[in-house]
């Protein structure tokens, strides 16, 4: 199988890998990924709590999600940023 290929301004050859997951449990939404990254992947939303009440459960957390994962270039900017290693990646089989 294929992969998505690209190639760097010197003409080498080489495999984006895309993102395929956050780790939510381990986000700390501190939102440095968002800040980074050059398309419209990434979104910073409320964490789902178990309660979803009014009770004081710290309930201003939030976590990133992907909003638009087909629009990753797979460039690896949000990994490199994330103090809490969030990220999954995986390359993507070519189109034919
Ligand atoms: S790999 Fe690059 S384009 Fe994809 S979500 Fe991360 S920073 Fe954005
Ligand atoms: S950089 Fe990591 S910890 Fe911070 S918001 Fe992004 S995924 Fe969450």
């Amino acid at each position: 199988m294929s992969h998505i290929t690209g190639l760097t301004l010197g003409g080498i050859t080489w495999t984006p890998e895309f993102v395929t997951r956050i780790n939510q449990d381990d986000c700390i939404g501190c939102g440095r990924c968002y800040k980074v990254c050059p398309r419209d992947v990434l979104d910073l939303v409320d964490k789902v709590t178990d309660e979803d009440d009014d009770d004081d459960d710290g309930g201003d957390a939030q976590v990133m999600t992907l909003k638009n994962a087909n629009d990753c270039i797979g460039c690896g900017a949000c990994n490199r940023v994330c103090p809490k290693k969030c990220y999954s990646y995986a390359p993507s089989a070519a189109v034919a």
